[in-house]
């Protein structure tokens, strides 16, 4: 029988690779959601006929309602955050796919452990904000958390033999440093979105494409392997591997390295994270080593990225420390993008977000969202707007 998907954020740039491999692996569509673009939402219920759909934005939802209806075998509808929470907990689904951006996914991840699916996750953001809420849930449960992350994924692919497993001391996260890479704060003071949108490796959404000129992703991603792997931030470190082909490595206690490389192109850790344990057929193209000549290696620039600094400050501080980072990060970033504030001004947001608290020890999920809201309006006081 087909696997049964719900894809959450199926209209983003990780849904829309999602779907292709749903087409490639003949998979089954059970829910997909989207936040606005009910266009393309359309296209994709009339291609995999989902059983259920749900539109976050309420305006979107409308449009979508009466664009579906008198049709035959239309989905059902959900709306809102809590419509998506429903769509991700419904049954019928094998493995719930979570590729929406920011903080905006935790609630639906949540919501899909709790009802016993296995989690592909790619909105890394809820487990940056809520790592140990997931993570216990996940081990409560019994369920699968599958990384999408490209880097995540070459990582969970080098420790699938269970014994060498065991003797991992040490992560090597990759980072491909991004459109800045080598500059200093005087050359990135006036960089615009237009600069940091245009990545050099990757085609991803704005918000993570920001953050990865910034290399707050990589602070996220290391957040993200922390809980994932179970290793203290010191043990992880982040390699910048300027072409995007060793998408990450782990290294044992006889001082082994083992790396996972591949094209960049994320339909490869979307399909493992579908098919895993087994692998599916070529979804992309082979890596071309006649071409491709020569690897880079090079560390991170912290000193200018305050941005990676501040997420290594926050997940020492432990407890709500990456959640406020997360927080002030994702508004700092919508305000950049709208224009509004400079470049460099993410990485003093973030980082002075983690600074005025020490944060540390439990939390539950409604001091997540306090503590998300905090961050936000200390960015908005912080700018006097
Ligand atoms: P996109 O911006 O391309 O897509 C985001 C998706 O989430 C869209 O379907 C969007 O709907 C939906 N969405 C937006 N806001 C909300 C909301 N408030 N509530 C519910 N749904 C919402 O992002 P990406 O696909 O690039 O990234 C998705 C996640 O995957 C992020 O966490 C990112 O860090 C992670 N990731 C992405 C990679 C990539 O290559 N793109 C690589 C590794 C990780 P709509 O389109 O209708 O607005
Ligand atoms: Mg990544």
């Amino acid at each position: 029988m087909a696997k049964k998907i719900t894809l959450l954020g199926s209209t983003g740039s990780i849904g829309t690779q999602s779907l292709d491999v749903v087409r490639a692996q003949g998979y089954e569509v059970f829910g997909l959601s989207a936040h606005s673009h009910t266009d393309l939402l359309l296209r994709q219920i009339e291609e995999f006929h989902p059983r259920a759909v749900c539109v976050t934005d309420p305006a979107a939802a409308e449009t979508l309602d009466a664009a579906l209806a008198g049709r035959a075998g239309a989905p059902k509808l959900l709306r809102g955050p809590e419509g998506l929470r429903q769509l991700a907990a419904m049954d019928g689904a094998d493995v719930v796919l979570n590729s929406v951006v920011g903080i905006a996914g935790l609630g639906a991840s949540l919501a899909a452990i709790e009802s016993g699916h296995d989690l592909a996750l790619a909105n890394k953001e809820s487990l940056v904000t809520g790592g140990h809420l997931v993570t216990r849930a996940a081990a409560q449960h019994g369920v699968h958390l599958l990384p999408v992350d490209s880097e995540h994924s070459a990582i969970f692919q080098c420790l699938q033999d269970k014994e060498s497993a065991k003797s991992l001391v040490k992560i090597l996260l990759t980072a491909s440093g991004g459109p800045f890479f080598g500059m200093k704060a005087e050359q990135l003071k006036d960089k615009t979105k237009e600069d940091a949108l245009r990545h050099p490796n990757w085609n991803m959404g704005a918000k993570i494409t920001i953050d990865s000129a910034t290399l707050m992703n990589k602070g996220l991603e290391l957040i993200e392997a922390v809980w994932l792997f179970g290793l203290p931030p010191e043990k992880i470190q982040i390699v910048v591997q300027r072409q995007s082909i060793i998408h990450s490595a782990v290294q044992f206690s006889d001082n082994s390295v083992i790396a996972q490389m591949g094209a960049p192109d994320m339909r490869i850790p979307i399909q493992y994270a579908l098919t895993w344990p087994a692998r599916g057929g070529a979804v992309a193209p082979e890596l071309d080593f006649a071409a491709l000549k020569v690897l880079t290696f090079d560390t991170a620039d912290e000193e200018t990225f305050r941005c990676l600094a501040a997420c290594k400050k926050a997940i020492a501080k432990g407890g709500l420390g990456p959640c406020a980072a997360n927080g002030a990060n994702e508004e700092a970033v919508k305000l950049f993008l709208e224009d509004k504030i400079g470049f460099l001004d993410i990485g003093r947001l973030v980082e002075a977000v983690v600074d005025s608290d020490s944060y540390g020890g439990g939390y539950t999920l409604a001091d997540v969202y306090d503590c998300d809201r905090m961050a936000r309006a200390f960015v908005h006081a912080r700018l006097g707007f």
